[in-house]
């Protein structure tokens, strides 16, 4: 069977005259964005390098896909390491001769560039095409990443008989070693790819276009920015907003969008005719006075209900896409660390515990029997986001329960501390829109994080797995969870002094 749309023998005036390549990379970037695709094609230094964390995502799909090559018993590699175009599509075109499942095969067509995961021979001359993605659902960018693909396999002669998504099944649980058929679901979408290969070739001619444009295209900010991906260049086309600018509106981009289209940039300069939520309204007023907004009535009722002794709790947690643990699926967060701040009575002395897991075991047991000990039998527990606290406590129960009755009586005394900001009960404008601690917590006390290593989550999350499971001297590992020690002590010890400041407003 021949993908539909393809015609092998046409060559459009822009083919015949010489153009460029386009790998599939480039024309996944030209799809969110015809601004990114010329930077891309043509002055790719302006595109910073991925940072840490997408880094990691990048090496996570690698560890997926070479799972995934196991479901392929015989396969081989083509042109490992080789990067130059025309030596890895020979290599591909005495591959094929072979009749083997091929990891990484590549051909071009038409000047269009694509190496495949896998392709699964099948008969004595037919293919199936494989993309294999570290996510559990199928996305639209993974059709038009096949589409892409098929349309250079088939143009360049392959008969391909199915295209096929390989993407990790979440209801998967580890119970020893990985067993890639249950790892993974394999979607057959031949018809979807049969559908949008027809629009590849005018697409890639609109973007060869582009590329050969001497100036990159004006395109303004927009939705396509954040979708399907963080632009890399985000920061780059983003920075002539000032800080408290429309986008930064809560729970409205589109009318932010709507307002940067007609020329209206800071908040301030939002026109009464503009319908606003009542938040955005307080965010609009805020802005203007550069004063924060105190709802004095709510406040006082919030910090009043605390019961001593209180404890401010805050977990750490990884989550990958092999799960590490037996009992856990694909992307299970699993809390690896905790801190944990205690004050047992208004005048008290502050107390301070916490769990960070050694070695590479499931820490779940430890960390539950830890907690069990530090957190005292009444009295409130003050968490951020009690939900995100709450629903890891649970599944630990999954699995441990003779913890459930214990987790049971926490949930009454839990306290969420992010109420009153996403309800905007305080919101000061250097919050950004933003109700999270990271936010909250320089705004409102004029405290933060900037000063640690670690000033994120994910940060946490990514050190602890490098120094746990990766080759690093021990100096390194020491000082690695010295910094993961500070980073979670300070978001307990942050949410006392957002409590001391909420109290100090409510009485004042
Ligand atoms: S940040 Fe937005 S406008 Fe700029 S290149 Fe990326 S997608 Fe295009």
């Amino acid at each position: 069977m021949k993908l539909a749309g393809i015609n092998r023998r046409e060559r459009t005036p822009a083919e015949r005259s010489g153009r460029r390549i386009v790998s599939k990379s480039a024309y996944l970037n030209g799809l969110q964005c015809p601004k990114l695709l010329w930077y891309r094609c043509n002055d790719p230094d302006q595109i910073p390098a991925p940072d840490e964390q997408t880094r990691a995502i990048f090496d996570q799909g690698h560890e997926v896909g070479q799972l995934a090559r196991q479901l392929f018993a015989d396969g081989v590699e083509v042109g490992r390491g080789i990067i130059d175009l025309d030596q890895v599509i020979a290599l591909s075109r005495q591959a094929i001769r072979l009749r083997r499942p091929l990891f990484e095969a590549a051909f071009s067509f038409e000047g269009a560039y694509a190496r495949a995961d896998v392709l699964d021979p099948v008969g004595t001359d037919a293919w199936d095409l494989i993309e294999v993605k570290s996510t559990a659902t199928l996305k639209d960018i993974h059709l038009h990443d096949l589409a892409f693909q098929a349309y250079v396999f088939a143009g360049a002669g392959l008969n391909i008989r199915r295209c096929l998504l390989a993407h990790i099944n979440s209801n998967y649980v580890r119970q020893g070693q990985i067993d890639p058929r249950s790892f993974f679901v394999l979607e057959d979408v031949t018809s979807q790819i049969s559908e949008l290969s027809r629009d590849v070739p005018e697409k890639l001619e609109e973007m060869f276009r582009i590329i050969r444009k001497p100036e990159y295209p004006q395109i303004a900010i927009g939705p396509q920015c954040d979708d399907p991906y963080k632009c890399p260049l985000h920061d780059y086309c983003w920075k002539f907003l000032p800080k408290n600018n429309v986008l930064t509106l809560y729970r409205g981009r589109t009318k932010g969008f709507k307002l940067l289209a007609e020329g209206i940039t800071e908040l301030e300069n939002i026109p009464d005719r503009i319908s606003l939520t009542a938040n955005q309204k307080i965010q609009r007023t805020a802005s203007l006075t550069g004063q924060p907004h105190v709802d004095k009535a709510a406040i006082g009722p919030f910090v009043g209900q605390f019961r001593y002794p209180v404890a401010y709790l805050d977990f750490e947690t990884l989550g990958t896409a092999i799960p590490l643990f037996d009992g856990v699926r694909p992307y299970q967060q699993i809390p690896f660390q905790y801190s944990c701040h205690v004050l047992r009575s208004a005048n008290g002395e502050l107390e301070h515990d916490y769990f960070l897991a050694e070695g590479p075991d499931d820490p779940r047991r430890q960390f539950m029997e830890r907690l069990r000990q530090a957190l005292p039998g009444d009295g409130s527990i003050v968490v951020y986001n009690a939900s995100f606290e709450l629903g890891r406590l649970e599944e630990c129960c999954e699995v441990y329960p003779e913890f459930t009755a214990w987790v049971n009586g926490l949930k009454r005394r839990v306290v969420d501390l992010l109420l009153p900001f996403r309800g905007f009960r305080y919101y000061h404008p250097q919050q950004g829109g933003s109700a999270s601690m990271k936010a909250v917590l320089p705004a409102l006390t004029g405290k933060g994080y900037n000063h640690l290593d670690i000033e994120e989550g994910g940060m946490a999350s990514l050190k602890f797995l490098r120094v746990t499971f990766g080759d690093v001297s021990p100096e390194e590992r020491a000082r690695v969870r010295k910094n993961l020690e500070e980073y979670c002590g300070l978001d307990t010890l942050g949410m006392v002094w957002i409590v001391e400041a909420l109290r100090a407003l409510a009485g004042g």
